[in-house]
């Protein structure tokens, strides 16, 4: 039989580069063929075969609810019929931007863009604008999205600065990167006593999904607050991820939980606020929104910016996660599947660790939780590629690539993570 994936990627791969709009889902990391979707429901997708797969990627993450939702699809449909964009404001954007805020409340005003990129960069130029500074923090394993500042990669040395980690970055956009290892707090202090005076912010993934699923400690996410507060910069919770998908609050509101008082300044959020269209947000305090143009010195701007069909999208899934009992039936289901993998692996030996908040899991083949980027990227990558692919003939689809969370939606059900935790199990005794 002829493997439609593969005839489709080469002749993708005639007029896009690598054949693919996003490097991870070429599977170079994984080796093999992508699977093209042809369709998607609940939990699953259909790839050119006709193979069924149960999706753990969700669009990596915003498919919180599962594939076309009734209450959202219905929402598109209607704001479809009304029109797909006027460069205009609406009464919609003011809603999401309403139901946004009363579930984050570290943010009293935020501003809608069209992704995540666009988001992280934005707040990035804020804080700058803000503070009038122009060094910032970052840690090694967090990504803010693709413009140019943030591509930058550990230097040699602590509290260094960083190296371009794309041709095309001039090393003096990054001169102002400073990047450090994840969790260190010596790493921080130090930066901190060198560069304080300078530095516009922190920013920072709470839970960090672009290294898998690695948590910042408590004392260390105390230390980043303590820090910035007493040196005048912004913490920027980068929560594109980890926002509207570990808890209704957001990851901030795991900590706020652990840390009296705690909240960031300003937060970036993507992925689920959209609920699979191409929407973003940043936002914080009215003090330091109000520099944006049009009524501050800090230039932001989109022609798609709150786009009547993505915020009716994103309002819809909100609407349904705000919902009593969905988090605690979704943290249940994505607990199960932690729990039963962990169960599979030490059966059959494999050296395993994993862990889990709300809809978003991560997993190592290692005994502990890694706690840096170094650690993590001392997972097992051939055993994680057989792994991989062993899940992917059992009809089970998560990331291709050892450094990437997974996802479980609403909609994935005992008898899916059931029938993952068996197909896991089957392949665990073969590594
Ligand atoms: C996905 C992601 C981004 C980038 O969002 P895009 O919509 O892909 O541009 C930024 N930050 C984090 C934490 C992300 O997970």
């Amino acid at each position: 039989m002829t493997d439609l994936n593969q005839t489709l990627f080469d002749r993708a791969a005639q007029v896009i580069p690598g054949g693919v709009n996003s490097p991870v889902r070429a599977f170079r990391a994984v080796g093999g063929t992508p699977r093209f979707v042809q369709r998607a429901q609940g939990a699953y997708f259909w790839d050119a075969n006709g193979q069924k797969y149960i999706d753990y990627i969700g669009s990596w993450g915003p498919m919180i609810l599962g594939h076309g939702h009734p209450a959202v699809l219905e929402a598109v449909q209607k704001a479809a019929l009304d029109g797909f964009s006027f460069g205009a404001p609406t009464e919609r954007e003011i809603e999401l931007a309403e139901e946004i805020l009363k579930h984050v409340p570290s943010m009293e005003m935020v501003r809608l863009v069209s992704s995540g990129t666009e988001a992280g960069m934005s707040a990035l130029r804020l804080a700058r604008g803000a503070t009038g500074r122009q060094k910032f923090i970052k840690f090694e394993g967090c990504y803010h999205g693709h413009a140019d500042a943030l591509l930058v990669k550990a230097g040699s040395g602590l509290a260094t600065f960083g190296n371009p980690t794309s041709a095309g970055v001039p090393a003096e956009v990054v001169r102002d990167t400073l990047v450090l290892e994840y969790n260190n707090i010596q790493a921080l202090e130090e930066a901190f006593a060198l560069h304080g005076k300078e530095l516009a912010c922190v920013m920072i993934e709470p839970i960090a999904g672009n290294m898998n699923f690695v948590r910042a400690s408590v004392p260390f996410m105390k230390r980043c607050r303590e820090l910035c507060t007493a040196h005048g910069a912004l913490l920027v919770f980068d929560e594109v991820m980890s926002g509207f998908r570990v808890a209704l609050g957001s990851a901030q509101s795991v900590y706020a939980g652990l840390i009296p008082g705690f909240k960031p300044d300003m937060t970036v959020l993507g992925k689920v606020i959209g609920g699979g269209m191409p929407l973003a947000a940043f936002g914080g305090p009215r003090e330091i929104m109000r520099q944006l143009a049009p009524t501050g010195p800090v230039y932001q701007a989109g022609t798609l910016s709150g786009n009547p069909v993505a915020t009716a999208c994103g309002l819809a899934t909100l609407r349904e996660i705000a919902k009593p009992g969905f988090w605690d039936a979704l943290s249940a289901r994505t607990q199960s599947l932690v729990t039963g993998l962990k169960g599979a692996a030490a059966s059959a030996g494999v050296p395993f660790s994993a862990d889990c908040q709300g809809g978003m899991f991560g997993f190592f083949l290692l005994p502990e939780l890694p706690q840096n980027y170094a650690k993590v990227m001392t997972s097992d990558s051939p055993k994680f590629n057989k792994l991989f692919h062993g899940l992917l003939d059992g009809g089970v689809y998560i990331a291709p690539a050892l450094y990437e969370a997974g996802f479980v939606s609403a909609a994935h059900t005992e008898d899916d993570i059931a029938e993952t935790v068996g197909v896991a199990a089957q392949v665990f005794k073969t590594l």
